[in-house]
């Protein structure tokens, strides 16, 4: 795919810099964007150290005031122009998404479609009410409003670079919040100069929308930041726990939004031809490398051998190579290192007597779509996070027992139920200890009007999108009125 054309990403305007109050260079310096695919360098962009995160912050809060005093309609315009700027740009956009993150075009165009639901959806949360009259406790008017945290810093990941940047940036910004982002440094363009491009040319005022890539350095910056009020996490358990530490000791509201190991339970009465599919889409999108990817495959013991033939079939069929080809399914994985990860857990779980039925090898960073039957409790791909192209299958007899294999994981995501009968599997939707449950679907769904999050080491407490927006990037003021002040004893 073509990335010489730059009529709107204009790479001479952000080669080698960051987005401050304007495309400024760092002081850490010039890193390398590089296609995790071939390896080829698609561009540079400026890297961000403590240094730069304490300026970007610092102007975020002095141009917050005035962001938050403009007109509802004002920002809602401002963010609707964004979105339309950014699926008119589409077809440019999307081969930079396809390139910098290793994604086949069809996931690449998921980006730039929800990425503009996600930033229309925060445009109509800027015109919602915004408080509550509470009821008299003397004589005097005393009202609540919601009121902008002030500056929210926002750390991404490489998976889905420009939805899950996004999601955060436009809600923040909708309730009169300023933004520090910090993209992953692998996905910079799609995580952050992208999302820069369409707000600077939307009209944001200059200095509420700070984009700065850089490593955990730059991200733990943020967490002691005086300037900065609230933490909006995606990433790994591990990235998380360590943010909510350092944050939480700095007195700042924290948003995790974290790994899962979702299963996807497929109960006797299943079509088996769609199940195999949703559990091929759900374990194979994106290579694996999504929170709520399929990442165990429950299958009811009389149905599982006839479900894992249908499933090894298809990834059989399913080449993994350069997405750019436009011949592949499955595209690169982002690291060496994590390919190395995968085929150690893939690995370990066949050395402790699980069957590998397809894959289990890969060519580079391309891993072969993978089928492991017999997974159990105690071998790492029954109870980690993967995030490589591996379907992990287990079997139950009760439905009991598919719950409780459920709910055994440290995580808590994601789930989905495959059944003819929907009140059977509604009944086993009510026990499962997750955060959102996909009844005749597989996990992998996300969309811009729904409370997304899950319990333990998925997340806080907090969610993101929909209602849950307006409580996790505004807080309470009281304001109470007396019509004139009045004595006390003394
Ligand atoms: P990661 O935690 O290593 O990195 C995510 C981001 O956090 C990056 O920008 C990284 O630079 C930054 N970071 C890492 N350590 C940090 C620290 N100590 N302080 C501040 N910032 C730090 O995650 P990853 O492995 O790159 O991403 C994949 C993980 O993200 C998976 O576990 C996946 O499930 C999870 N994820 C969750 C969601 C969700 O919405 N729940 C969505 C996508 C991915």
């Amino acid at each position: 795919m073509n990335i010489e054309n730059q009529n709107f990403l204009d790479a001479e305007r952000w080669a080698g810099r960051a987005f401050f109050a304007d495309w400024q260079k760092t002081t850490a310096g010039v890193a390398d964007v590089t296609d995790p695919s071939t390896g080829a360098v698609i561009a540079s962009v400026g890297i961000g150290g403590p240094a730069d995160i304490a300026r970007a912050a610092a102007e975020a809060r002095a141009a917050q005031k005035g962001w938050a005093k403009m007109l509802p309609t004002d920002r809602a315009r401002i963010l609707n122009k964004a979105a339309d700027l950014l699926e008119q740009n589409g077809a440019e956009l999307i081969p930079w998404i396809m390139r910098e993150s290793g994604s086949i075009y069809p996931k690449a165009g998921i980006e730039i479609e929800h990425g503009a639901l996600f930033i229309r959806h925060a445009a109509n949360l800027a015109t919602a009410p915004m408080g509550l009259m509470l009821p008299a406790m003397d004589a005097r008017t005393n009202y609540a409003k919601r009121v902008p945290h002030g500056v929210v810093g926002v750390i991404s990941p490489f998976n889905f670079p420009l939805v899950l940047s996004v999601r955060s940036i436009a809600a923040a910004l909708a309730f009169g919040n300023a933004v520090v982002h910090k993209p992953d440094p692998r996905t910079p363009i799609s995580g952050g100069i992208i999302i820069a491009r369409i707000f600077e040319e939307a009209g944001l005022p200059k200095g509420v929308l700070q984009i700065v890539p850089g490593g955990a350095d730059a991200g733990e910056a943020m967490c002691v930041d005086p300037n900065i009020a609230m933490i909006s996490f995606t990433g790994s358990a591990r990235g998380g726990s360590k943010v909510a530490e350092i944050a939480g000791k700095h007195f700042k509201k924290v948003q995790l939004e974290l790994g899962g190991k979702n299963s996807l339970i497929v109960l006797d009465d299943a079509d088996l031809d769609i199940a195999a599919s949703n559990s091929a889409w759900g374990a194979f999108l994106h290579q694996g490398q999504i929170c709520m990817a399929t990442g165990l495959i429950l299958a009811h013991e009389k149905i599982a051998e006839a479900l894992t033939e249908r499933l090894v079939t298809k990834a059989s069929h399913l080449p993994a190579g350069d997405p750019s080809s436009g011949q592949v399914a499955l595209g690169p994985i982002i690291s060496d290192g994590q390919v190395k990860a995968i085929q150690e857990i893939v690995d370990e779980a066949v050395a402790k007597g699980a069957t590998l039925l397809a894959g289990g090898t890969h060519d580079g960073r391309h891993y072969a779509a993978t089928v492991l039957a017999g997974v159990k409790p105690g071998m790492r791909a029954f109870d980690e996070e993967i995030f490589g192209p591996v379907a992990c299958i287990a079997t139950f007899e009760t439905d009991q027992e598919a719950i409780d294999l459920t709910n055994r994981s440290d995580y808590g995501l994601a789930a989905g139920i495959i059944s003819a009968n929907t009140s059977r599997a509604l009944r086993l939707a009510d026990e499962l200890d997750v955060g959102m449950v996909h009844v005749n679907d597989q996990t992998v769904n996300g969309g811009p009007f729904a409370p997304f999050g899950g319990p333990r080491k998925s997340g806080n407490g907090t969610r993101i999108g929909g209602p849950a927006d307006i409580e996790e990037f505004t807080t309470w003021k009281w304001i109470s009125v007396k019509d004139a002040a009045t004595l006390y004893p003394f």
